[in-house]
């Protein structure tokens, strides 16, 4: 995700040269979009985060966890109580029965989920199939486990996976798969297609999934979000990620947790262990007594669905062209009917000129398209917010971009 701004090599303090394990690596496309608006007071539909707070209730409970003395470690693996609560809610929602004691861990984020479940899968040489564009940690996790992703770009307007490419870029050395629904940049989800085909290729040739379904609850128009765990073959080999960031509105507590069997759970946990060792106890106490109740998060789907449309409507007439979203608190747009410019400069433009901060689709690449003329918005902000930004972009002249 990634823009080869650093050389390849550091000098350090002591005149030597630290060999790089990302050398092609730059600061992720997030960080920098950010960065930007805030420095041009821009409004920022950049990086994925909500603008409004997490329900009063659930930070009343993390001060009422914090003043109870629950300040010191949470066992490694999480809060027996809140893994009781997660279990429960996987049973209700994908009909899985899972072990809170030896097949949840809580992690701190998705971001580290992904990468302890990577480092237990991954041995040097191993390769990893991405989905490109994908989410930007997936790769660097590959590689700083010694792994080669193996990218397989999906081509617009619809973006579907070809199946058949993926069979075919099978090796010996394939070990997992990544899949993302509702996918981070794209705002689509899998089909019951996608799923039989990834059962069908992983059985085959004996692979591990890394799913990653922090937006499993941001799913619209009706449809089903289709867990791994839902099936009986792909729960069985995979490492399932999820994100109370996301399920609460509070990205920066940076809480998430995995679910895999217990065998290689107890792989993940060894990483674990000696990575993160346990995650913040006051919001584990609060998370276990606010998520007991699912009306806490049954509502996200119209809640964002709301918040979707509203921003599509208010962007009417601003001349981008929005692809189908059905999932994530993303959307892409094509402004190929208003500028010529590669997305990169495009949206330092949007931001600097026209107040608007998005994000460009080339960084989720690892061989950007070039031709293409996508932004991506991200839509978890208050009407007020998304209305101010579609009058923005109505009043700027985007054609002088
Ligand atoms: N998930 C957020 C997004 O897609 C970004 C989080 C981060 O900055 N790493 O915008």
């Amino acid at each position: 995700m990634i823009r080869p701004c650093y050389s390849m090599c550091v000098s350090s303090h002591l005149g030597m040269m630290i060999r790089s394990k990302l050398p092609d690596t730059g600061t992720t496309i997030f960080t920098v979009m950010s960065a930007l608006a805030q420095k041009h007071g821009a409004i920022n539909l950049s990086q994925g985060f909500p603008n409004f707070e997490p329900d009063p209730r659930l930070r009343a409970l993390v001060t009422r966890a914090m003043e109870s003395g629950n300040n010191q470690y949470a066992p490694m693996q999480g809060l027996p109580e809140l893994r009781e609560v997660l279990a429960q809610k996987i049973l209700n929602l994908y009909g899985c029965q899972v072990s809170g004691e030896h097949e949840i861990t809580v992690t701190a984020g998705g971001t580290q989920a992904i990468f302890t479940a990577v480092g237990a899968i991954i041995h040097p040489g191993d390769e990893a199939i991405v989905f490109d564009p994908a989410y930007d940690c997936y790769a660097p996790a590959v590689r700083i486990f010694g792994g080669i992703p193996i990218p397989i770009t999906l081509h617009g307007p619809d973006f579907a996976i070809d199946w058949a490419a993926v069979e075919s870029a099978v090796t010996p050395r394939t070990r997992m798969i990544f899949i993302n629904t509702p996918h981070n940049p794209l705002g689509r989800a899998f089909t019951e297609r996608d799923i039989r085909a990834l059962e069908k290729i992983v059985s085959k040739h004996d692979l591990y999934v890394v799913s990653d379904e922090v937006y499993e609850h941001i799913i619209f128009d009706g449809l089903q979000h289709l867990s791994v765990l839902r099936s009986e073959i792909l729960s069985k080999r995979s490492f399932a990620v999820y994100s109370f960031g996301k399920l609460v509105h509070a990205t920066g507590w940076k809480v998430g947790y995995c679910v895999a069997p217990a065998d290689l759970m107890m792989e993940f946990r060894k990483i674990h262990q000696f990575n993160v060792f346990a995650v913040n106890r006051p919001m584990q106490h609060a998370l276990a007594e606010y998520l007991t109740d699912p009306v806490t998060y049954s509502g996200l789907n119209t809640f964002f669905q709301k918040k979707r449309d509203y921003f599509i409507e208010q962007m009417s007439g601003t001349g981008f062209r929005f692809l189908p979203c059905e999932g994530s608190y993303f959307i892409l747009a094509d402004y190929s009917a208003l500028s010529d410019l590669d997305d990169m400069s495009f949206a330092q433009k949007l931001t600097i000129e026209g107040g608007v901060a998005t994000i460009p689709l080339s960084p989720f690449y690892a061989n950007p398209i070039t031709d293409q003329r996508i932004v991506r918005f991200c839509f978890a902000k208050t009407e007020e917010t998304l209305a101010k930004a579609a009058e923005l972009l109505k009043a700027m002249n985007i054609h002088a971009l």
